[in-house]
């Protein structure tokens, strides 16, 4: 697992997604983090921590807690740590132009050995996110409808935090950043918010990239001029 994919993909004077390393393997709780992304099309990128970099999927119409609904995971290049953090705007013209939220993050907890299954395509494991919690399932979808072994299907696993119907939509009860509590509209014209990929996670930080957004006036200063 590296990053080169991940790189090639962007030009870093331009984009301020980190460009990020291969970080080293933690003791701790293995992180995940889903971004809802308003690129081409609007998608969930579901990312869990192994080996030091972010496992990537891209998922069309995000998670639901209804363990009937089987969601189309495209899976995408591995990611960096640091990337897990980012909520901002990739550039017009950059790869993934648009908008990014961190919509969900928290730990995940493998149920069966990570690296076998990942391997085999089939993935156990328990979320404990801030929206997400319970067992659920990512399993390389075998039809190959959707672009060979690239196709994988995400699903809730069927336990106490499963829901049915209407009810599962987490996506529709709760659109708002776990990070910041903004939706799309205010990140999107957040122009203060940028991640320096020049500069280190910690810097970044200090710098204000991942700070809490401050209450904006909701008047146009053209309004009042
Ligand atoms: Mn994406």
């Amino acid at each position: 697992m590296a990053l080169e994919k991940y790189r090639q993909k962007r030009d870093f004077r331009i984009t301020p997604e980190p460009e990020g390393k291969v970080g080293k393997r933690r003791s701790r709780a293995l992180t995940f983090v889903i971004q809802k992304h308003a690129a081409t099309r609007l998608h969930y990128d579901f990312r869990l921590e192994l080996n030091g970099v972010l496992l990537s999927w891209a998922v069309p119409k995000g998670p639901s807690f209804d363990p009937n609904d089987k969601r189309l995971a495209m899976h995408v290049e591995d990611h960096p740590l640091e990337y897990g953090e980012f909520e901002g705007v990739i550039p017009p013209k950059q790869y993934g132009a648009g908008t990014v939220m961190v919509w969900d993050r928290g730990t995940w907890e493998p149920k069966t050995d990570p690296e076998e299954g990942y391997a085999k395509g089939h993935l156990k494991f328990e979320l404990h996110g801030e929206k997400l919690r319970g067992v659920w399932n990512l399993i390389r979808s075998r039809s190959g409808k959707y672009g060979g072994d690239k196709s994988w299907l995400l699903f809730k696993e069927s336990d106490d935090f499963a829901r049915l119907g209407p009810e599962a939509l987490i996506t529709e009860d709760r659109p708002e950043s776990v990070l910041t509590g903004r939706n799309m509209e205010q990140i999107a014209g957040d122009a203060d918010r940028v991640w320096h990929s020049n500069r280190s996670v910690a810097e970044n930080v200090k710098g204000g990239a991942v700070r809490k957004a401050k209450s904006k006036p909701t008047v146009k200063l053209d309004a009042i001029k």
